[in-house]
């Protein structure tokens, strides 16, 4: 990992765009060498892994900890203790346990909605029917801050598809006032940023192949 790569896409990107870096699979040593040059916002996707290296980068008060995987019902509360940004809320239900428990720990986590726009059987979601349906009910919930949308789009789209969807992701966050739209990877940044990503989820950019 070569923390100069870190320094050429940050340029490349509108400075209005937040970067998320995606160190799943990484080290605590490499998200020390990326924070150390001005990165704070970091995202893990499997609970284990990412709380074995909060622990050893607890001193570290400026790092931002962002839950980006699946969410398991039984892992809830941890997640919650130990995150600032859940951006893989994938159903009412979990929102409304995400919501209890917040209130039980005293924490009011900033929350995306991971929204499904494309027919990608592997990825979850809301369906935004169902959100626009469940809307007054979530804007009930307490002790979360809703910040905005996720998506995750299906691989092997062309860039015209990635835009395409990425735009239905930023006008659904829109049609709700949310201000954040988590989208884009290492591999559709670009298209992200176009459609009016303010998070850019980026890991193989920033720190290289995962072994
Ligand atoms: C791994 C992962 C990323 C980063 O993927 P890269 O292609 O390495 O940039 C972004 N979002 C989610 C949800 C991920 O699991």
């Amino acid at each position: 990992m070569n923390p100069s790569n870190y320094l050429k896409i940050k340029d490349k990107i509108p400075s209005n765009v937040k970067i998320l870096a995606v160190s799943k699979g990484f080290s605590s040593h490499e998200i020390k060498t990326i924070q150390n040059i001005g990165q704070n916002d970091f995202g893990e996707s499997k609970f284990q892994e990412a709380f074995a290296k909060q622990l050893i980068l607890k001193d570290f008060n400026q790092i931002n900890w962002h839950f980006i995987g699946k969410l398991q019902s039984n892992k809830l509360r941890k997640i919650v203790q130990n995150f600032e940004f859940i951006h893989s809320v994938d159903s009412f239900e979990k929102l409304q346990k995400i919501s209890h428990v917040s209130f039980e720990e005293n924490k009011n986590p900033f929350i995306m909605l991971q929204v499904k726009l494309g027919d990608d059987p592997n990825k979850g979601g809301f369906n935004p029917d169902l959100l626009r349906l469940k809307w007054g009910e979530i804007q009930e919930l307490k002790n979360i801050r809703l910040s905005g949308l996720m998506t995750i789009n299906p691989r092997g789209l062309s860039s015209k598809e990635n835009l395409e969807l990425f735009k239905k992701c930023r006008s659904l966050a829109d049609s709700f006032q949310l201000p954040d739209c988590s989208m884009g990877m290492s591999g559709d940044w670009r298209e992200a940023v176009e459609a009016g990503a303010t998070w850019l989820r980026l890991g193989s950019l920033i720190f290289g192949d995962r072994s």
